[in-house]
């Protein structure tokens, strides 16, 4: 039964850590006792429309029937069970799908808990590849700035080094090559220039990088930028060329959030590493996957380093798999494609924020929409206003976006657009 008493919110300010707030001075904490489709209940009767997909992974909205009885029945079969020397019918059925969906050269399948530890176990890979190839000098890895991949020592020592503050971890986080982030943006190509720079970095460091590393199209919590595909392009031939492994990181973009299934699509490549998570299993539970070609995964067991030391306690976990199996056929049924065209149409109503002085910038592309504006946001000021307009939207830095859950309604997501203009409007932020 759902509990509608109020939650004990001086206790979890006082002893609990929330995502990427001070233990001292916290972020107020909403308390949300259930949700239903794309909407969330506070304990103090608001109800709101989802801006969020809670991080990219609500696709379908919470509490789909369908997702919520294949964790049922799953349950009461089998919630989990070891994956070291047994293997079971959801972990199998997933990779299938998995290998199916995503680029044809990808048919190896590695299943992990969180985004984060994907990026692990891609950067392992990587490493092991060429340690395997006795090429013992590829030891780093290359990447953009403004990018992110998670949380993790080797996941944190490739995202954007002044937002995750790599300075205070010097000595601990390895370091790797930094290129400028992608210019071009989404509609445009990139220029000469910018593909000659990107050029010159891997002239000049390809004996020493095993990989390059990327979110591809939308580098998300590193600015929300929107790149060119033919930064994507290039950046295969320049792997090939200098022979340096491409892992994309779509644990954000994949399941359709760009209007392709997987953001690389949008370029006509395919990576030799790739990592999906978020989304993965409609929003009800953590999982993510490290992909990879044939040459990666038969190339790094073939050598002297054999087999990969990785092999989380719940690797393959039957609960996540049964649920991740029912959100993608789900995303099918649903037609994704005409689900998100119609999501982005809808958001297309954020367009009327350009008209106000503070707005930088205005941009969607697939179910995303970004407001970027003048100043960093004070978002405990800003939440309480979208509390009062009955939206949950969460923005960061100078970012007010959304990536609402695929069915939600069109008028509802004008109320999103709506109420961020507003708050813009009405300096509430
Ligand atoms: C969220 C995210 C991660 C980290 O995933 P977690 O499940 O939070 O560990 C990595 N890369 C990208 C692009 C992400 O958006």
């Amino acid at each position: 039964m759902i509990n509608f008493h109020s939650i004990d919110k001086e206790f979890d300010k006082k002893h609990i850590w929330h995502p990427y707030t001070s233990m001292l001075n916290p972020l107020p904490s909403y308390g949300v006792t259930h949700t239903n489709e794309n909407k969330i209940y506070l304990d103090t009767g608001e109800e709101l429309i989802d801006g969020m997909a809670s991080w990219w992974s609500a696709i379908h909205g919470y509490n789909h029937p369908r997702l919520v009885s294949a964790i049922q029945s799953q349950a009461s079969t089998m919630s989990h069970i070891m994956f070291g020397g047994i293997t079971h019918a959801p972990a199998v059925e997933l990779c299938k799908k998995l290998i199916n969906i995503t680029p044809k050269s990808l048919d190896r399948v590695f299943l992990a808990d969180s985004g984060s530890v994907s990026v692990e176990v891609a950067i392992k890979m990587a490493l092991q590849y060429w340690i395997s190839k006795g090429q013992t000098s590829k030891t780093k890895l290359m990447t953009a700035q403004k990018g992110y991949h998670g949380d993790t020592f080797a996941a944190m020592s490739v995202c954007d080094p002044i937002n995750s503050m790599h300075s205070m971890y010097q000595g601990f986080l390895p370091e790797h090559i930094f290129v400028s982030a992608p210019k071009a943006k989404f509609d445009e190509q990139c220029t000469d220039t910018e593909l000659q720079l990107l050029e010159q970095a891997f002239v000049k460091h390809h004996h020493d990088v095993a990989a390059f590393i990327i979110e591809p199209i939308v580098q998300n919590a590193g600015g929300m930028n929107f790149y060119s595909p033919s930064y994507l392009a290039k950046l295969r031939q320049l792997c090939n060329k200098y022979d340096v492994l491409l892992i994309l990181d779509e644990i954000a973009t994949g399941f359709g959030r760009t209007g392709k299934m997987f953001a690389c699509e949008h370029a006509n490549i395919e990576p030799d590493i790739m990592c999906i998570g978020k989304a993965l299993t409609g929003g009800t539970m953590t999982l993510s996957a490290t992909l990879t070609n044939q040459k990666v995964a038969v190339g790094l067991s073939e050598g002297e380093a054999g087999v990969l030391m990785h092999g989380p306690t719940f690797m393959g976990n039957p609960l996540a798999c049964a649920v991740a199996n029912a959100s993608i056929n789900l995303l099918f049924e649903n037609n994704w494609q005409a689900q998100v065209e119609r999501v982005n149409l809808a958001m297309s109503a954020l367009k009327r924020c350009e008209s106000l002085s503070s707005v930088v910038n205005v941009r969607t592309l697939g179910a995303i929409g970004v407001v970027e504006i003048d100043k960093v946001v004070n978002v405990a000021k800003i939440q309480k206003f979208f509390i009062k307009k009955g939206v949950w939207i969460r923005p960061f830095g100078k970012l007010i976006y959304i990536m609402p859950p695929y069915v939600s309604s069109s008028a509802d997501i004008r109320e999103l657009a709506n109420a961020i203009y507003d708050a813009i409007n009405e300096q509430q932020y």
